[in-house]
């Protein structure tokens, strides 16, 4: 195909482009000069604000009325309805959620005292449903949240452009509100994936990864970024959106794939299952992950300067047996009540048998496929009777443990290639 280079008028004030604004002015003096309609409400809002005597130190504390913040246990509450388990890591969110508002309201007086922002670092094995409580989290708050993959951004050999592309996200959950999208949210998954490849820089040094990472650290330090309105390299002519990312909360994920062995290494050449006054530790060596610190992240490969930017560290566990029950039938959209939905509009009664259920999750747990393993073994299980079904006079359907084995035969589940 061939390229346009086509220049589209943007905002002179913001660098929005016309397709993103409800309208650009022209300048009555210079050929080729806009103000957006959306800046122009801005300065507007900010002229009465003035006129008012208001004490707003800065558009990042617009209209944050801890009243309305939901408490931690809340927050913690909420996000129960959608995840099973993963406690730990729910209440690190939570107060760093809340502590996000706080520090979003906080009033610069005299006294000095800075909130600092607590960006958080959450360690667990895929599956395990970091990439849903960072959504969920989402859907409770009013603030714009973006997911972004850190492999992208490794693959890529332009890491600057790039890094500050994942802003771009942002600023499109705000709809290019920069104030808004300066208190938003960002999930960086995957970002194990940055990781230098050995501890020591000098012998196995992985320019790309550390690349990434130095890069990120200016996002995450909180410095005035200029971000492409419309992202990549696709659009050189864009103006650049500055965007200040002090106050943007940065949660990441990862796998750490093979984070136990730096784990169960520091803590025997440290505690060797002793506390430092003497007494014995119990250690779960079953869930090494549960006791991962920063120096862990560090010999894994993320460099210090990131890991000081993300002061808090989680971590979550994998979900066992029971963990994978309560997964298809408890959450507020569990699979089987999203099935159970998609027959009802057919007027037909859909039941799971309990054998059934713990046949799904064995399946599951026997194809090493987890959590995300369960849709796709019921989505098979249930393809030819939502086929069938909405052209019979049936009034319900019972999935029974036979049938759970008989489809998966059909569908050659028994021959995978996860294995
Ligand atoms: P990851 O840890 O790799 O980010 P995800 O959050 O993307 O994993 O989980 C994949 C899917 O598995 C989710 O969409 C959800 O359906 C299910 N799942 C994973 N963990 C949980 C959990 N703790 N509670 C409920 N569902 C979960």
């Amino acid at each position: 195909m061939a390229k346009k280079t086509k220049q589209i008028a943007s905002c002179n004030f913001c660098g929005r482009p016309a397709d993103m604004s409800e309208g650009l002015i022209p300048s009555a003096v210079q050929d080729g000069l806009y103000i957006c309609s959306e800046c122009v409400q801005q300065i507007h809002e900010a002229i009465v604000e003035f006129h008012s005597g208001g004490n707003k130190p800065s558009a990042a504390n617009v209209n944050v009325d801890m009243t309305s913040v939901p408490r931690p246990k809340e927050i913690q509450s909420f996000l129960d309805q959608y995840v099973i388990g993963q406690d730990s890591a729910k209440k690190y969110l939570s107060v760093a959620v809340y502590n996000h508002y706080k520090r979003l309201a906080q009033v610069h007086g005299d006294d000095d005292v800075d909130i600092e922002k607590s960006n958080i670092i959450l360690v667990g094995p895929t599956g395990t449903g970091k990439t849903l409580l960072a959504k969920t989290i989402a859907r409770l708050l009013d603030v714009p949240f973006t997911i972004v993959d850190a492999t992208v951004l490794t693959q890529a050999g332009y890491v600057g452009e790039d890094i500050e592309s994942l802003l771009t996200r942002l600023l499109q959950a705000a709809d290019y509100d920069v104030a808004r999208a300066e208190r938003g949210i960002v999930f960086i998954d995957e970002i194990d994936k940055i990781a230098r490849k050995g501890d020591n820089p000098s012998i196995t040094r992985d320019v790309s990864g550390e690349g990434v990472q130095q890069g990120l650290l200016k996002l995450l330090e909180g410095s005035i970024v200029n971000v492409p309105p419309q992202g990549g390299r696709k659009h050189p002519e864009q103006k650049m959106i500055p965007v200040d990312t002090k106050n943007i909360l940065f949660i990441c994920g990862g796998a750490f794939d093979g984070i136990e062995r730096n784990i169960a290494r520091r803590m025997n050449t440290h505690v060797v299952g002793y506390t430092n006054n003497g007494k014995r530790v119990n250690v779960d060596r079953e869930n090494m992950l549960s006791y991962v610190a920063p120096q862990d992240l560090k010999a894994f490969g993320l460099i210090p300067e990131i890991i000081g930017r993300l002061p808090i560290v989680t971590s979550l566990e994998p979900l066992d047996r029971s963990a994978l029950r309560r997964v298809l039938t408890e959450p507020r959209n569990a699979i089987v009540k999203q099935y159970t939905k998609l027959l009802e509009m057919d007027k037909v009664k859909l039941t799971f048998a309990d054998d059934a259920l713990d046949m799904i999750v064995d399946k599951a747990i026997e194809y090493k496929l987890g959590a995300r393993g369960l849709r796709s073994i019921v989505e098979t299980v249930m393809i030819d009777p939502m086929f069938e079904i909405p052209s019979t006079d049936s009034k319900s359907f019972t999935v029974t443990k036979e049938l759970v084995i008989e489809k998966l035969k059909k569908a050659n589940f028994e021959t995978n290639i996860y294995n």
